[in-house]
């Protein structure tokens, strides 16, 4: 085993009813330190991912490693492992400093230990003028910061957090964010976390890994898996992207390649990293909104620009305002809508209802493989 990696999945796989597969041959390595999230739509098996680890459920199938020791027999208290859910599961008849003291009772430390460990894991939260309080005096923001110092407290080699934040409001949730980075940042820990939000997931994270069906897709960097979605699932669920289906037309080097998009325009694509693609494929080549372009015709394209090539004619059918910039719905001609972002200078040469041209650079447009 590789010494910078802490925890293991095995070819593991669970079922629930005998039937379904919640996960399945989930092979998963989580290095030490890491800040990985498992990221993925409702259902996806994030949670059941997440309570094998913790001990609160058992693999159908496959074994997990903690450490170098197999661990998927032990009971939760056995693991070593903090916890944290999205509803906050304190004790209510406890006062903060109880809660939080409560792991390490579990563990009979020495009464002075405890005061101190106390005192530490209500300050890294800031929470240090909360020790007497009850958990129904505290904010639901509060409450979440008191989870976590519980699940801190006894400095586990890995924390786990299921939705935190899936319960706060939006300002509550950002203020959070920050804290568990400054908290992942001073105490070296793991954490593993799970969301369905793909921003929390780009902008907390080390690696990512996106879930599909109890199966990850894709498991890199926030900016790997953005730049360089391996499939087309990835592509739209981490971000926004046109998908354009077509075929391969021609293969050149490094990633170069000719396609036939079916939307009726033949365009130069860069492979995407991974991807097994050959001459004849039917693919799916992908353009990020904020990399498409648009002009009022074909002769406004710019001269460097091949014209009938890598562009695509429609018409405006929406123009929506984000704040800092534009986001605007074309209806191409075979009925398709392709999104474009623009700042809010350019937005103004465009109305709803007039015929426009799309294009992009030939580096922006991706090749993915088909998914079915
Ligand atoms: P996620 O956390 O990504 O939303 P889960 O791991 O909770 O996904 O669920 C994965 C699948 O397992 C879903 O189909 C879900 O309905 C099923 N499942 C989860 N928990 C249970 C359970 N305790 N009993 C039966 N089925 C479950
Ligand atoms: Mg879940």
């Amino acid at each position: 085993m590789e010494k910078d990696i802490l925890v293991q999945f095995k070819n593991v796989s669970k079922t629930y009813d005998g039937d379904g597969l919640a996960v399945r041959n989930l092979d998963l390595d989580i290095r030490k330190g890491e800040f990985l999230t498992l990221l993925g739509p409702s259902g996806s098996g994030k949670t059941t991912t997440l309570m094998m680890l913790a001990g609160f459920e058992t693999p159908s199938d496959g074994s997990i490693w903690l450490s170098g020791k197999r661990i998927d027999t032990l009971p939760p208290h056995r693991r070593g492992i903090g916890v944290v859910f999205q509803q906050y599961a304190l004790f209510p008849h406890m006062t903060v400093a109880e809660n939080i003291a409560y792991p390490l009772l579990c563990r009979k430390m020495p009464k002075h230990e405890i005061r101190e460990k106390v005192r530490g894991a209500l300050e890294l939260v800031q929470l240090a003028d909360f020790a007497n309080r009850k958990p129904n005096q505290l904010s639901g923001g509060q409450q979440q910061r008191v989870a976590l110092s519980r699940a801190l407290v006894f400095e586990p080699s890995i924390v786990l957090m299921d939705e935190p934040l899936g319960a706060l409001d939006r300002k509550l949730r950002e203020t959070l964010q920050i804290e568990i980075r400054r908290i992942h940042r001073e105490l070296k820990v793991t954490i593993v976390y799970v969301t369905h939000d793909q921003n929390e997931a780009l902008t907390m994270s080390d690696r990512i890994a996106v879930y599909r069906n109890g199966e990850i897709s894709q498991i890199d960097t926030p900016d790997a898996i953005y730049g360089n979605p391996r499939d087309a699932y990835v592509a739209t669920f981490v971000g926004e992207s046109n998908l354009l289906p077509g075929m391969i037309e021609g293969v050149g080097d490094g990633g170069a390649l000719r396609v036939a998009l079916d939307a009726g325009t033949g365009a130069e694509a860069l492979a995407a990293d991974g991807a097994a693609l050959e001459k004849g494929m039917r693919i799916v080549a992908s353009v990020r909104p904020e990399n498409a372009k648009a002009c009022a015709s074909l002769d406004d394209l710019p001269s460097t620009h091949p014209i009938g090539f890598g562009c695509l004619e429609g018409v405006v059918a929406d123009l929506m305002f984000l704040g800092e910039q534009y986001r605007m719905s074309v209806s191409l001609s075979n009925g398709q809508i392709f999104i474009v972002k623009l700042s809010i200078g350019e937005s103004s040469r465009f109305v709803i209802g007039q015929s426009i041209v799309v294009y992009w650079d030939k580096t922006d447009l991706k090749v993915l493989e088909a998914v079915a």
